[in-house]
């Protein structure tokens, strides 16, 4: 549960928090980011102030880098600019919580913990499955981050309601272009 995997999950959620064609910004507030990482159980005390969020924006925008990285060599630029900025990898025990790694410096704001932990966890599943693990929804109008971690087909959509509005829009058009084409003589 405190893996890496994780910080890929909360580095893939951090970036789509970006404001898109679906909907606005999600990361205006401290409090929505708060929210982020109580939504990925990150343990109490989850205070986080201006600079957390200043930070954690910073961390979003390069995540988003990562994924639109257009070859392996700018991924893996991307990625290793992001990895510069982490510490010494360290087993924690913070009371109540598991015994955890932390690879990010000592003293870090919650978004320098996002950047450091975020990059190791891509970095790492990236190692382990390929390039083609980071992923962005096949939706149009969407066009989320998503990992393609787990067995089955390769996923396209970063969710049920993508796969579905893209399917029902294709039949859509599959219909008319039916009604529309010219009648038999
Ligand atoms: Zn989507």
């Amino acid at each position: 549960m405190f893996g890496f995997s994780r910080w890929a999950a909360l580095a893939t959620a951090l970036a789509n928090t970006a404001p898109g064609q679906r909907h606005p910004d999600l990361l205006t507030t401290p409090t929505e980011l708060a929210a982020l990482l109580r939504a990925h159980d990150e343990p109490e005390p989850v205070e986080v102030d201006a600079a957390d969020l200043r930070d954690a924006l910073a961390a979003r925008e390069a995540f988003n880098g990562v994924f639109e990285a257009a070859s392996e060599e700018a991924l893996a630029e991307r990625l290793n600019a992001m990895l510069a900025s982490s510490a010494r990898p360290r087993l924690a025990a913070h009371a109540g919580v598991p015994l955890h790694l932390h690879v990010d410096a000592p003293g870090s704001s919650w978004g320098g913990w996002l950047a450091a932990s975020g990059a190791m966890g891509l970095a790492l599943l990236v190692a382990e499955h390929g390039v083609g693990v980071l992923g962005r929804c096949a939706a149009g109008d969407c066009r989320d981050a998503l990992l393609r971690v787990g067995p089955g087909p390769a996923r396209r959509f970063c969710g049920a309601t993508c796969a579905s509005r893209v399917r029902v829009a294709a039949h859509r058009a599959a219909a008319q272009g039916r009604s529309g084409s010219p009648a038999a003589p």
